[in-house]
């Protein structure tokens, strides 16, 4: 009882750090009271323009009120009623539908997960059970979560030694070196890249590569599989970036954007290889909560807003307005964007802790890359204005320029 007394005359922040588990030994520990467009409200009463997204997630801004209003008429018919595939649940079943109206009909049969890291769980099964091979060809520096299976393709080793044995018979290669294709075999079930490597700092596949890529998957019947987990739902300028490329996976991988703020992730193929998981055995991944209603249904609004309000097609644009106000700063090294995917490259790691320090102080929310400690990263929600752009990046630009002088 008197434990219970002491505990709650902890503030929040002190509680946050003794009963949250903790990954990090330095979390951004600001207490958020609501979100809303673009804004985030912190509970001492400050507005902050989020340019991350909740990493990549927010492509509609938080809380809009389409994907609300489905949330809302969702929650007064059902929430949970069975594990995944076995009741016919009309959101899990329009949004499919719907997903198989704007995706090439290779890629018209939908597995709805919880998250990205199932969806790569999901999509390496799924091609070592169709194709009967066990070996994976994956990329360096490539990101794809954080359970085994995921882990086991990730391309940077500091995240992965202390997890050893991971899983056997994977080779990592480099993307657009179009001399390591010669690692994918007959031997191969499949091969997994992200077209855009988001932790890596954004880096972007050739197109040339990807043909390649394409070509060599083909000759040697491996699975191609898309994680356009970062990259998909508008955040690259089209839909989906294999659109950009013009290249066709046999399997893609959604998740973050996918469910305007709820947890939905998804691997989605043919209808042939997909069959693959419903016999010897059957079952061939079992999910309680895949595909859980309310997260369809906020998802399916997700998408007809993306599709609407043109979201996509208005990247370009907004894109190019950051390059013009970050791009030519001094202090910057480099410059990569996909889109509303933006890595702005500085010197250091210690600077870009700064500037994301001093921005954030000015109401500006960025963060850091996983396998580019030199770079800020922005992702803001696709619904930002111009207007919004720019006042953002003049706040990111001044604090480039007091962080860089201070050290020069
Ligand atoms: N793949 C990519 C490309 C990602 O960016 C992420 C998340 N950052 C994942 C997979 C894993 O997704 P989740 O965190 O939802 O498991």
């Amino acid at each position: 009882m008197e434990v219970h007394k002491f505990m709650r005359m902890l503030t929040n922040r002190q509680l946050f750090q003794q009963y949250i588990a903790q990954t990090s030994d330095s979390p951004i520990g600001l207490e958020i009271e609501k979100a809303e467009g673009i804004y985030l409200y912190s509970a001492d009463g400050k507005k902050y323009i989020d340019l991350i997204s909740g990493i990549s997630v927010s492509n509609t801004g938080h809380r809009h009120p389409c994907v609300i209003k489905a949330i809302r008429e969702q929650l007064d018919l059902y929430l949970h009623l069975m594990v995944y595939g076995e009741y016919i649940q009309s959101p899990q079943v329009r949004l499919a539908t719907r997903l198989a109206e704007l995706l090439p009909s290779n890629l018209s049969n939908t597995y709805f997960v919880n998250s990205g890291s199932e969806a790569v769980e999901g999509a390496l099964k799924l091609a070592k059970r169709f194709t009967g091979r066990k070996e994976i060809v994956a990329f360096h520096n490539a990101y794809h979560g954080g359970t085994h299976g995921s882990l086991s393709v990730m391309g940077d080793e500091t995240l992965k030694i202390p997890f050893y044995p991971l899983l056997p018979g994977i080779t990592h290669i480099k993307i657009n070196k179009t001399e390591g294709l010669d690692t994918i075999t007959d031997q191969t079930a499949c091969v997994i890249i992200e077209p855009i490597q988001g932790e890596a700092g954004v880096i972007s596949s050739t197109t040339e590569f990807l043909a390649a890529l394409r070509k060599r998957c083909t000759e040697t019947g491996a699975l191609l599989i898309f994680d356009e987990i970062q990259s998909g739902f508008g955040r690259t300028g089209k839909l989906f970036a294999f659109q950009k490329y013009n290249i066709i996976p046999d399997i893609i991988l959604l998740a973050k954007g996918m469910g305007g703020g709820l947890p939905i992730g998804a691997f989605i193929s043919s209808k042939e290889i997909m069959s693959s998981l419903s016999h010897d055995p059957i079952l061939g991944h079992i999910s309680t909560f895949g595909g859980n209603p309310v997260c369809c249904a906020a998802s399916l609004a997700n998408l007809e807003v993306i599709i609407a309000e043109k979201l996509s097609e208005s990247v370009e644009a907004k894109s190019n307005i950051l390059r013009e106000m970050l791009a030519g700063l001094p202090g910057v090294a480099d410059y990569r964007s996909a889109g509303l995917l933006i890595a702005v490259e500085l010197d250091s790691f210690e600077s870009v802790k700064k500037v994301i320090c001093q921005a954030m102080e000015n109401g500006i929310i960025t963060d850091w890359f996983l396998f580019n400690s030199k770079s800020i990263r922005i992702a803001p929600p696709l619904i930002i204005s111009d207007d919004e752009i720019r006042f953002a990046c003049q706040v990111i630009a001044d604090s480039i320029k007091a962080v860089m002088s201070y050290k020069s």
